[in-house]
């Protein structure tokens, strides 16, 4: 297509993306090396249910430390593991690493917390991920009632993996439907989809105050969920007034800074302690309402 416009930009164009496949390669083949070298951490969000005024689960959220590069974002290197085909193994590390951390969380703690866990489809498309599942499960000891896994909307998933994920379900395991939304796929994919939670898009959590078609598909959403009994969490949500709207609509699950930043493990225990009633001091006034 550049070439048609002119000569110069098709060859611009050549090299940008010889240089970005460069560099990419270049990155895969640190990520590649970055399991053994303990520059892989997971960090992690509570959730929190305004309801019953506690924090009920965590996400774990993957982070990579670059030796020479530093911090690098998931939303970065995920795509990159996926293509070059490492993402089993490191979903595979973070899934265990999460589940080890929960069952070590579920010794000390009085209410066993739910750790959810972001699943690439592809993953789905590994035969033994099951099984592998299972194995970990065993192998951690953690129960499958407290596992969830996080996939994000995708139009083209295959009969073979919506098989996996109804294992997965027959395990225990809870589904959520990551960044519901987003995709114009979302309501046929509840019909065809073994899922049992919707997290509903931060980006429609950014407009609560702002735009009215925001607040038009947050509701919207809530009471699809609601339609499909389904559970619903709202996510990226950073202000009392966008969890005053959504709590008073119906949605009292919430993650997002508000409440809490993603952190280590040894952070979530010390944070776990903390009130949160002057954050939940807002329900009051639903309650009132
Ligand atoms: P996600 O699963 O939708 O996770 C939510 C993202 O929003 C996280 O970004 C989290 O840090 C961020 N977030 C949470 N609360 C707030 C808030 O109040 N405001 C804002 N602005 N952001 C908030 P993060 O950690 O950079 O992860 C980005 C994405 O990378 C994740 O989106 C997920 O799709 C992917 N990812 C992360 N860890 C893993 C993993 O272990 N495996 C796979 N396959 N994907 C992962
Ligand atoms: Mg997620
Ligand atoms: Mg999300
Ligand atoms: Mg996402």
């Amino acid at each position: 297509i550049a070439k048609k416009e002119s000569g110069s930009s098709y060859s611009f164009f050549n090299q940008q993306m010889a240089m970005n496949s460069v560099s990419k390669l270049e990155m895969g083949n640190h990520l590649r090396q970055s399991m053994d070298r303990n520059e892989l951490e997971i960090v992690y969000q509570p959730q929190v249910d305004c309801l019953q005024g506690k924090v009920t689960g965590v996400e774990a959220l993957l982070r990579w430390n670059h030796t020479t590069k530093g911090y690098i974002s998931p939303s970065e290197f995920i795509p990159i593991a996926e293509e070059m085909g490492f993402i089993v193994a490191v979903g595979e590390w973070v899934l265990r690493g999460a589940c080890l951390q929960m069952k070590a969380w579920h010794s000390i703690l009085e209410d066993p917390l739910t750790i959810s866990v972001n699943l690439s489809v592809k993953q789905l498309n590994d035969e033994r991920f099951v099984d592998k599942v299972t194995q970990i499960l065993e192998e951690t000891g953690l129960e499958a009632i407290y596992l969830e896994m996080e996939i994000t909307e995708n139009v083209a998933m295959q009969d073979e993996q919506l098989e996996a994920l109804g294992r997965l379900r027959e395990l225990g395991i809870a589904i959520s439907v990551d960044d519901f939304g987003t995709h114009y796929s979302s309501l046929s994919y509840l019909k065809r989809f073994p899922v049992t939670k919707i997290k509903l898009d931060q980006s429609f959590v950014r407009g609560v105050q702002t735009d009215d078609k925001d607040r038009a598909m947050i509701k919207a959403i809530i009471s699809v969920a609601k339609s499909f009994q389904l559970q619903i969490i709202a996510e990226g949500v950073e202000t009392e007034e966008q969890a005053d709207f959504l709590v008073a609509n119906g949605c009292s699950q919430i993650q997002g800074y508000y409440f809490f930043k993603p952190m280590t493990a040894d952070q979530v225990q010390v944070r776990l302690q903390e009130s949160l009633q002057p954050k939940l001091s807002f329900m009051a006034t639903i309650a009132a309402e």
